[in-house]
């Protein structure tokens, strides 16, 4: 088991969520995150800190193309474990429906 970062968090991207996380397997793309499956340890701490409740947990059905997404770019993307400044308009994004295919960026971010 492990948690994957979803829609939500694209182009809102608050990373309230590497600030708690114990074992630091958040990666950045350059508006999005998402977690490393191998790395997680399934501690359940990031879920409830995500503003954009964009984080949950891989027991959840139709997660398939998430939990791909999460392991494909952890791989290419460099870590964070420091919370930056969200995007300014990131409360313009949050709950807009169809993020994935409309605005998901492959390029990754900075990391830390
Ligand atoms: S807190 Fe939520 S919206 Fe912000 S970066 Fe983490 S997963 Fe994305
Ligand atoms: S569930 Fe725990 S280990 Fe996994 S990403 Fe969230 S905080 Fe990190």
């Amino acid at each position: 088991m492990t948690y994957v970062v979803t829609d939500n968090c694209i182009k809102c991207k608050y990373m309230d969520c590497v600030e708690v996380c114990p074992v630091d397997c958040f990666y950045e793309g350059e508006n999005m995150l998402v977690i490393h499956p191998d790395e997680c340890i399934d501690c359940g701490v990031c879920e409830p800190e995500c503003p954009a409740e964009a984080i949950k947990p891989d027991t959840e059905p139709s997660l398939e193309t998430w939990l791909k997404l999460n392991a494909d770019y952890a791989r290419s993307w460099p870590n964070i474990t420091q919370k930056k400044d969200a995007p300014s308009d990131a409360k313009d994004w949050d709950g807009v429906a169809g993020k994935l295919e409309a605005h998901f960026s492959a390029s990754p971010g900075t990391g830390d």
